[in-house]
């Protein structure tokens, strides 16, 4: 039934992380044309920046490539990378969108052999490492990124070296010229899965982020805790490369807060107490702690918390600590107050890590059409468009699986409403 419905019906994807890759094979296993459009210059999102993730703590890896292969292995399916969704005219069943595709100066033809890298000369911040490394300006973000096709810096691109590089490609795959396009296509609904980005954790300025170089945030922790980020997994204090064996984690920081982020982000305690046990298990001997105001965990995570309870290894102080400070080690000091006890305290750490929470990138620079939308007051999408995932919500990996795949359901029910 569904093939009859689906001939010429195409469903609109905008973003190509857990959500929308989830809605994107959902809706084309189903039998619907499907375009997803993606910004950055790799699928994944915010996932393939996790070292692991719930419910199973594996690596992202295993769990993305499934779907690279149902991507790749289904014809219905075409992805665009480093493009945006500029315009969205048109009603349900009916949209007439502009895209526009940034140059990635690489094409299809691309091996990933790595030649032009090995070549090139000019290192840039890593972007996909929240800068904690340099990188070529020419690369992919790691070995098992998708899709494996290099790209190249705007900005390299204009360079004479550039131009030298591409003559050294063995698959003739590198266009210093290529230049931006725009596309026009009639799509029959849109879901935008545009996701979230991490709350700027320098505007909370008693904390010292940016400022400290051994204070960090918990994304930035993944990538030094994953073998596909900087240190290759070994974590490590960014000022001088000591094991980070005596660690502290923030919650809240900078959340439920009127002051930065009013909200519960949902995800954050238990994103800390998996990234304590990153710790725990490369150091047998470190020493975790954990400042709270409440400990939140969703569903059956209340065991993980319950086990991570159980380390004596890692201590709680009820707190939210007034401040961080630097001590002539370049240790962090947390200084506050103990809630419970009334104690104060000044406890230096080899490396804190704040637990920052979610901004929906759809509030700020996605392109959902306001005329249609509607936000709550933080961005999130509340209604009039389709949106899986963390557009909509702060939400976990599993919760916005199944977001994402009620939201193929929806855009299927639109496209054939209209069919
Ligand atoms: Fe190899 Fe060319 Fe791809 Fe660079 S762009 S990895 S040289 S095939
Ligand atoms: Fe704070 Fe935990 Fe909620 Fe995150 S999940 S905002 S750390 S209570």
């Amino acid at each position: 039934m569904a093939d009859a419905h689906a001939a010429g019906q195409t469903i609109l994807v905008v973003g190509g992380g857990i959500s929308g890759l989830t809605t994107a094979v959902e809706a084309a296993e189903t039998g619907y044309n499907v375009l997803l459009v993606e910004k950055d210059p790799q699928l994944g999102g915010r996932v393939a920046q996790h070292n692991k993730y719930f419910p199973k703590l594996c690596s992202p890896v295993c769990g993305l490539e499934i779907n690279f292969q149902r991507i790749k292995n289904n014809p219905r399916i075409r992805y665009l990378t480093l493009s945006e969704v500029e315009e969205i005219q048109g009603s349900e069943g009916n949209y007439t969108v502009r895209i526009r595709k940034n140059p990635r100066f690489v094409t299809e033809a691309c091996t990933g052999c790595g030649d032009c890298a090995a070549v090139c000369t000019t290192e840039v911040a890593d972007p996909f490492n929240f800068g904690l490394n340099k990188v070529k300006a020419i690369r992919n973000n790691h070995a098992m990124a998708f899709p494996s096709w290099y790209y190249m810096d705007p900005a390299y691109a204009k360079t004479d070296e550039a131009k030298q590089v591409a003559k050294i490609c063995p698959a003739g795959a590198i266009q210093p010229d290529m230049e931006a396009s725009v596309i026009e296509e009639q799509v029959a609904a849109v879901v935008w899965a545009t996701g979230w980005k991490p709350y700027d954790a320098e505007k909370i300025l008693p904390y010292g982020f940016g400022q400290y170089a051994n204070v960090t945030t918990n994304m930035r922790f993944e990538r030094l805790a994953s073998v596909y980020g900087p240190t290759g997994g070994k974590i490590i204090r960014p000022s001088d490369g000591k094991e980070a064996k005596s660690v502290a984690f923030i919650q809240c920081a900078g959340s439920r807060d009127h002051n930065y982020l009013p909200f519960c982000s949902r995800v954050c305690c238990l994103a800390s107490m998996k990234q304590a046990t990153y710790v725990r298990d490369q150091y047998p001997d470190s020493k975790v702690t954990v400042f709270y105001i409440d400990l939140r965990a969703m569903d059956r995570y209340e065991s993980f918390l319950q086990k991570t309870r159980e380390d004596a290894n890692i201590s709680w102080i009820k707190s939210k600590p007034a401040r961080i400070e630097e001590d002539a080690n370049g240790n962090p000091v947390v200084i506050g107050e103990n809630t419970l006890t009334g104690e104060r305290y000044a406890m230096p750490f080899d490396l804190v890590v704040l637990a920052t929470g979610m901004e929906p990138h759809s509030a700020v620079d996605a392109k959902v059409p306001s005329d249609q939308a509607s936000h709550d007051e933080y961005g999130f999408v509340t209604g009039g468009v389709l949106a899986a995932g963390c557009a909509a919500a702060p939400t976990d990996v599993a919760s916005s699986v199944q977001s994402a795949t009620a939201m193929a359901m929806k855009a299927i029910h639109a496209a054939v409403k209209r069919g």
